[in-house]
């Protein structure tokens, strides 16, 4: 866990030191916290608060960029320790963050035998939970927040748009960006739908951020955005065509057969130095392996296979 400085008022949590992070604005009036790692993650976050001199207490807002496990995953500790805490989510998801089950269900049935490891959520009582609308605006006094609605990673995710200084915070809707290791997408079930993700694109683009923050984790400036947004868009597009091409072909065949070939294909893992290879390679081949259960569930549904 360290703290990154991102300016003198944004500060990045670096969780766990590997794949994700956690952002603390502070306003004139109020401050807040945005995403908050894995439930297991909590004493680590906490610690993090800590190195920023404050403590749970201290906390006037917490925001998630939408409800997975990784950017939401101690709302409901932090809540429930701090009882001040207000937690802003995506109308559709604030259900679930105070009724927590179904979510952990799902989380267990996506992660599988890792899901110990991460942990269930605790719920948030619904007084502190604050359901956004699109374009909601949240003043920290001196800066504000306005949430843009970007369905495609999830339905009920949502972007950042930091006011001062037009910094984006991704969450999930423009991939991952480790260091040393090319951008790639998350694209889980049961939610991912190309459609909105592509428009989700096209929205962060328009609002010519002068720099995007990804949970997973870290940061683009403006001068380094110009291909991006076209270069996640055809990732999306080749994704959708490689997994529709492997299941035409091979109605049967078996996830770890996709998963190989989608390595292959993207030759992600060659890219790999052998030092961040040691890091990332278990995290790519376990984001791979959500990708392709995401994408086979949006083709089908879709009636596009
Ligand atoms: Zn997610």
């Amino acid at each position: 866990m360290k703290i990154i400085k991102i300016n003198k008022d944004i500060k990045m949590i670096d969780i766990n030191g590997v794949d994700h992070a956690s952002f603390f604005i502070q306003g004139e009036k109020k401050n807040i916290l945005i995403e908050s790692g894995y439930p297991s993650e909590t004493e680590l976050l906490l610690n993090g608060i800590k190195q920023l001199g404050l403590t749970l207490f201290d906390i006037d807002y917490f925001m998630a960029t939408h409800i997975h496990l990784d950017h939401a995953g101690a709302s409901g500790y932090l809540a429930s320790k701090n009882r001040n805490l207000k937690v802003f989510i995506h109308e559709i998801g604030a259900r679930h963050l105070i009724n927590p089950g179904r979510l952990n269900e799902s989380a267990k049935r996506a992660y599988k035998n890792r899901f110990d490891s991460i942990g269930s959520m605790l719920p948030v009582s619904v007084e502190q939970v604050h359901p956004l609308q699109d374009l909601e605006e949240i003043d920290l006094g001196g800066n504000k927040l306005q949430v843009f609605f970007t369905p495609g990673h999830a339905k009920h995710h949502l972007i950042i748009l930091e006011k001062n200084n037009k910094i984006i915070f991704t969450g999930d809707a423009m991939g991952a960006k480790y260091p040393g290791v090319p951008l790639y997408l998350t694209i889980p079930p049961p939610d991912y739908n190309k459609e909105q993700a592509l428009n989700s694109i096209d929205l962060i683009k328009e609002l010519d951020p002068s720099s995007l923050i990804f949970t997973h984790f870290g940061q683009l400036n403006h001068d380094m955005l110009k291909n991006v947004y076209d270069e996640i868009k055809n990732k999306h597009e080749f994704w959708c065509n490689s997994i529709r091409m492997i299941l035409e072909e091979n109605p049967n065949i078996s996830k770890e057969k996709i998963l190989e070939i989608m390595l292959k294909k993207t030759s992600i893992l060659n890219s790999l130095s052998n030092e961040t290879r040691k890091i990332y390679e278990q995290v790519t081949i376990n984001s791979f392996n959500l990708n392709i259960e995401g994408v086979s569930r949006y083709l089908k549904k879709n009636n596009l296979i």
